[in-house]
């Protein structure tokens, strides 16, 4: 490990980290990176093999009943997190009903446990469905919650300071996932 590598956690933390990135749409194709899976198949699909191991390892931030809440791993901003359900679909029309309430809920809880965290001055919320509009991961079904900070978008990211970003998730996780407790037993707010 470099010095660069071995920065604190805590000092990266937005709005002072110096990480600013370009909000595009369109990069989300990347996520997953060079995981992408070769098929739209459950047997090549990252979204169903996260659950399956531990939630650090997994950068799982909480688990509900039909959903789950996980850190992306090429994040846009700090605590850019996603919401989706455990089962295979593609499409937002195939959820259940349950599945789309515990998905709205927990969209909802992933919001305060941002709020709580990162006080971020707004978000971006929502789903590319399908290849053609974006989706890394198209054969599973996944919502993005992406905490924006006023400038984020602003600069490109410097290649250098990706390196602490592994570092940087696994506190992002640990610090979202004690949050989210908290942040999923408020109410929604409307009447
Ligand atoms: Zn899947």
């Amino acid at each position: 490990m470099t010095p660069q590598d071995t920065v604190p956690a805590g000092d990266f933390g937005p709005p002072q980290d110096g990480m600013q990135r370009l909000w595009t749409p369109h990069r989300m194709v990347y996520i997953g990176g060079q995981d992408k899976p070769a098929d739209g198949s459950v047997a090549q699909c990252p979204f169903c093999r996260i659950p399956a191991g531990d939630d650090e390892a997994g950068l799982v931030v909480a688990r509900g009943r039909e959903c789950y809440a996980v850190l992306n791993l090429y994040p846009y901003n700090s605590g850019h997190l996603m919401v989706l359900p455990y089962r295979h679909v593609s499409g937002y029309v195939e959820l259940s009903v349950t599945e789309t309430t515990e998905l709205g809920q927990m969209t909802q809880a992933a919001v305060r446990a941002l709020q709580a965290v990162y006080a971020p001055a707004g978000f971006n919320i929502g789903m590319n469905q399908g290849d053609v509009a974006g989706a890394g991961i198209a054969a599973h079904l996944h919502q993005h919650v992406v905490p924006r900070w006023l400038g984020d978008a602003n600069f490109l990211p410097v290649v250098a300071q990706t390196k602490a970003l592994p570092e940087l998730l696994a506190d992002t996780r640990a610090r979202l996932a004690a949050a989210w407790s908290d942040a999923a037993a408020q109410p929604g707010e409307g009447r």
